[in-house]
């Protein structure tokens, strides 16, 4: 695996996620680490989040059930979002606004033919096939088969990305290794002992728990983890541009049922595809290796250590 013609970087991974804001609040750190370690990272959404709750009053005319222009809004959050984290490879799957946003499940919007719930596997999936071969990546990351917590989008996204692997496999381009997003329960538990900690400083109206955190699986199950904590801070950044969506208030964040949470600045991988990585701290297993770290980080990222003190290390 060398450098293709062009320049084209060496490490190459793909992350596919439901909504705008899915992607920082898992992988943030992830995907700021590595684009800054000169990866190509690529992010495919697959749905513009049109029936996400809105937080802020002055915004609240977006909403579904209003105007109804929330998917357009937050194309311009998640375009934020990725600034703040160096990823300049984003995409919706099948064009912006392709698939609807499914809502909750059990919800009437779970039956629009629009939606991505309704979605034709295959041809969604193709979609995703096609992006593989474009950018060949090594790494493909998503959520697990229960979407993480439940979502049919999150559900649909897991199955369209191991289908789209075997589709782009059978075209031409095995991906090496894919993983599911999850968080060990030590990790789990130990965020929400700091955040305990804080008492009724906390700045939200409740405080959530272990169980509102989607993908808690046992420790040992976690095949890698990656630390981002040199980038904690452009993950809580981005995590500010998706303000239609989230609240940050130092190192905890809330969504629109404003229970408060930890941000993590170690992020956390289970293998379920690909010979096995051998690398507890590294995505891409014993592959090719940053030839200079630091030669095509962005401006602000060399060095790490930004906005230490943010996201509390999440150990
Ligand atoms: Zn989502």
């Amino acid at each position: 695996m060398t450098d293709a013609p062009g320049g084209t970087p060496e490490r190459r991974l793909l992350f596919v996620h439901a909504h705008p804001d899915d992607e920082t609040i898992n992988n943030g750190a992830t995907m700021a680490r590595y684009a800054a370690e000169g990866a190509r990272v690529t992010l495919v959404t697959c749905t513009l989040g049109e029936e996400g709750e809105v937080i802020p009053p002055e915004l609240a005319h977006l909403a579904a059930d209003r105007d109804d222009t929330l998917g357009a809004h937050r194309i311009g959050e998640l375009g934020a979002a990725m600034a703040e984290l160096g990823v300049t490879d984003h995409r919706f799957l099948g064009g912006p606004g392709r698939y609807r946003d499914s809502g909750m499940m059990g919800a009437a919007q779970n039956d629009n033919p629009a939606c991505l719930w309704r979605a034709d596997l295959d041809e969604a999936a193709g979609h995703l096939a096609d992006v593989i071969l474009e950018v060949r990546p090594q790494v493909l990351v998503t959520y697990d088969d229960n979407g993480g917590y439940g979502h049919p989008d999150h559900i649909q996204a897991h199955r369209i990305a191991l289908r789209g692997y075997e589709l782009a496999a059978g075209r031409g381009h095995r991906v090496d290794r894919v993983y599911e997003i999850c968080t060990p329960r030590s990790v789990v538990q130990a965020g929400f002992d700091r955040l305990a900690a804080r008492g009724r400083d906390v700045p939200f109206a409740g405080v959530a728990t272990p169980d509102d955190v989607p993908g808690v699986v046992d420790d040992a199950l976690v095949t890698v983890s990656v630390d981002g904590s040199a980038h904690a801070g452009r993950k809580t950044a981005a995590m500010r541009a998706h303000a239609s969506q989230i609240a940050v208030d130092g190192p905890f964040f809330a969504l629109s049922n404003d229970l408060g949470q930890p941000i993590f600045a170690v992020e956390y991988y289970r293998q379920v595809r690909g010979e096995p990585s051998g690398r507890a701290d590294d995505l891409f297993g014993p592959g090719p290796r940053p030839a200079a770290r630091s030669a095509k980080a962005p401006v602000g990222a060399a060095g790490g250590g930004e906005d230490g003190g943010t996201a509390g290390g999440g150990r």
